[in-house]
């Protein structure tokens, strides 16, 4: 079986409002897709039951071979070493520098060795651009620079999947091309890579699979063009 994410009648409710409703769903392994839809139509919501940021209020869903819908919190740190998230307001930690920052997944994915660490944290700022910022600290960065810091985080691990919520809304169009870039290495690395994104000419670009919610529902799903993954 070479899905990674299976979604089956998966719906989440805050209170008595719907957030996603009955969202059925494969993802193959190493696939690159975009989730679309309009503010407020639960992308956001999806991302976070995929790493438990939040529980799924009913319905099934398996994520690498782990069961979602009767995970016990002991397994959710196994769950997210197997998947790299870059949030919408990237969630660096303000007193770490960079580099710590992202040494940080290392360790807490249980690297042990310093020298490992250095080398491959190392490794990630340099592809990110970021090696001459290794020692500041996120709030003097601007927002290109944190969210390039907040990719290599989620690269560093080499998780299996990562989870980009819309990671070039704040950027100007240069700095968005450079984190794609680097989504799609992490593609041709292997990765499964889910963006959420309402940018349409960004999509349009890429010709890959999209799903689009609305009001919490799926209201498509189209194929891509294999070939056109990450120009
Ligand atoms: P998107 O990312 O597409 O903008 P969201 O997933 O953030 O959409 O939100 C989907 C819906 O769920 C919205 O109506 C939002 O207000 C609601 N929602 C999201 N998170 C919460 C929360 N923690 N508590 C209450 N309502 C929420
Ligand atoms: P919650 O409602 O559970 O606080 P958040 O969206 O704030 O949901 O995220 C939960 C926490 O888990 C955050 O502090 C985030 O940094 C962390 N987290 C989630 N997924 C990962 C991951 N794959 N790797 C590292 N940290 C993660």
């Amino acid at each position: 079986d070479n899905r990674i994410i299976r979604f089956y009648q998966v719906s989440k409710h805050f209170g008595d409002s719907w957030a996603l409703h009955d969202l059925s769903f494969d993802v193959e392994t190493n696939e690159f897709l975009f989730i679309t839809g309009p503010s407020g139509a639960g992308k956001s919501t999806l991302i976070k039951l995929l790493y438990m940021g939040e529980r799924m209020s009913s319905g099934y869903a398996i994520v690498d071979g782990m069961n979602l819908t009767r995970m016990h919190r002991r397994q959710i740190p196994v769950l997210r070493r197997k998947i790299g998230v870059i949030f919408q307001d990237f969630k660096l930690i303000a007193h770490l520098n960079v580099f710590q920052n992202v040494a940080l997944v290392m360790e807490a994915a249980g690297f042990k060795s310093r020298t490992e660490i250095r080398r491959r944290v190392g490794d990630l700022l340099e592809l990110v651009g970021l090696a001459d910022q290794a020692k500041a600290y996120p709030p003097t960065l601007s927002g290109g620079e944190k969210q390039r810091a907040a990719v290599a985080r989620a690269m560093v691990g080499k998780p299996k999947i990562i989870l980009a919520d819309e990671p070039t809304a704040s950027l100007d169009p240069d700095a968005a091309e450079r984190v794609l870039r680097l989504l799609c290495a992490a593609h041709s690395r292997g990765a499964t890579v889910l963006i959420t994104t309402h940018d349409r000419e960004l999509i349009s670009r890429f010709d890959t699979r999209v799903i689009r919610l609305q009001g919490g529902r799926q209201v498509d799903d189209a194929a891509g063009n294999a070939d056109g993954v990450c120009p």
